[in-house]
């Protein structure tokens, strides 16, 4: 099959009900029940369909939920899960699409050269739906623009191809305010110029565009089927530059207990780090104390330690940057003050290819990859014990997001913490022995521990 015949098309991927699927993951018995979540936030941030049934939007108040529909159940939100969920789903898209590039937690462009995209596209939907227990809708087309509106036409677990056939009949039936980059505001001032569907819009006579501001201009353009936003993804991206993760915490000042967020942070930025396709250049700590002062230290990862992979194992890497990370913890920590957050930043080095095996250090730190996690174990099972490894897919431990989540439902966001897994303690077995018997943070809990505060 030559390489002429294949077509080019641009996919938008979007999870249905994002964050209400990722919670129903933990509450599997709810899925055919009305579910808002935002407990946490005083408003509902999403709902699954039943709930959207009863007439419930975004951002209504969580008590005005509780007392017109008392048979909704209401959940907090999990940032952690989604954001692990989200990442799967670009591992998996990277599988099968040429480019990928992640636009929010729950959506993703992708470009591929295919002679059959419905097909790879349904591959992919059930793909998702068996790892990570979630749905996605797909929609597929020639330009950014059409693709994310394709997407929006069959919904949930739908596929919708806008050809150059059926394009002016679908755009016919989307109100202008639904054109992406057209807001409310926006949308009123073409109702008045007669244009009110995205149809109206693309049959603008292009004399009349010229006269628009470039954005108008471009958008025009997509919708008509010429591809003039960038695709993102490997080598045209706008590259995400740094990674963060911070968590605040009731204070303290136990070092095993600060140095456990710090290296718990490095495992959540290692598997972000991992599913951008990225390598890592510097490392940024911070320390925040109980009256608010920021004390924080970066560090460069050497670069010659990533790619003479004959000469240092994985474990190696893996001990070279933790060690530089608790250099810089140690530079800040003072055991005299009370610490109530802590966050680490990874600023990437330089561009990678996706599809290249990944580096040693970035995949063991956050513990190898497994491809073996099914949406079973997503919902509960047991993935802590080491599946068998396959190549080219991070093992992100969901089932401990879920665990966790499922302790914070019950106690409180600030009642669990989860401590590095493991490898980055492996060093100080003697120290962590001691540390188990005494520290009240820390419980003997095979890899990777969980901490609890009292
Ligand atoms: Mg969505």
């Amino acid at each position: 099959m030559s390489a002429h015949s294949k077509k080019s098309y641009i996919l938008h991927i979007d999870g249905d009900n994002f964050f209400a699927s990722c919670e129903l993951l933990r509450f599997p018995h709810l899925r055919h029940c009305p579910v808002v979540v935002g407990r946490d936030r005083g408003i509902a941030v999403a709902f699954n369909s039943h709930a959207k049934k009863l007439g419930i939007v975004r951002a209504m108040p969580i008590h005005h939920i509780q007392k017109q529909f008392p048979q909704v159940t209401i959940l907090s939100s999990h940032f952690e899960l989604y954001k692990t969920i989200s990442h799967r789903l670009v591992v998996i898209a990277r599988r099968y699409m040429d480019t990928v590039s992640l636009y929010s937690i729950d959506e993703v462009f992708c470009g591929v050269s295919t002679d059959d995209v419905l097909g790879l596209a349904k591959k992919l939907q059930q793909e998702v739906y068996t790892k990570l227990g979630i749905t996605v809708s797909i929609g597929i087309s020639q330009t950014k623009v059409l693709a994310k509106l394709a997407t929006s036409v069959q919904k949930p677990n739908g596929i919708t191809h806008i050809t150059i056939e059926n394009r002016r009949d679908i755009l016919s039936r989307i109100p202008i305010e639904d054109v992406w980059g057209i807001g409310g505001r926006t949308a009123s001032k073409w109702r008045r110029r007669g244009i009110h569907t995205a149809r109206d819009f693309a049959d603008i006579e292009e004399a009349v565009i010229q006269r628009e501001h470039a954005p108008v201009r471009e958008l025009y353009h997509e919708l008509r089927g010429v591809s003039l936003m960038k695709l993102g993804g490997d080598g045209t991206e706008e590259r995400q530059q740094s990674f963060q993760s911070t968590e605040s915490f009731p204070k303290s000042g136990e070092r095993a207990f600060l140095f456990s967020e710090i290296s718990r942070h490095c495992e959540i930025l290692g598997a972000r780090l991992y599913a951008s396709g990225q390598e890592l250049g510097s490392v940024h700590i911070y320390l925040k104390d109980e009256f608010g002062n920021y004390y924080s230290q970066s560090s460069a990862v050497s670069s010659s330690s990533q790619t003479d992979k004959n000469t240092l194992t994985s474990h190696n890497s893996t001990m070279q940057i933790l060690n530089t990370i608790e250099m810089l913890f140690d530079g800040l920590y003072n055991p005299k003050y009370l610490y109530k957050s802590t966050g680490v930043t990874f600023s990437i080095a330089k561009p990678k290819k996706c599809k290249d095996v990944p580096n040693t250090m970035q995949a063991s730190l956050f513990g190898g990859f497994s491809s073996t996690d099914t949406a079973s174990e997503v919902l509960g099972g047991s993935s802590l014990s080491e599946g068998v490894r396959e190549q080219n897919e991070p093992r992100v431990s969901t089932s401990l997001e879920v665990l966790k989540a499922a302790v914070r439902a019950k106690n409180g966001h600030s009642s669990i913490y989860t401590g590095s897994s493991g490898l980055s303690l492996h060093r100080k077995a003697d120290k962590r022995r001691i540390l188990a018997k005494t520290d009240h943070y820390i419980y003997g809990l095979p890899l990777p521990y969980l901490g609890i505060a009292r």
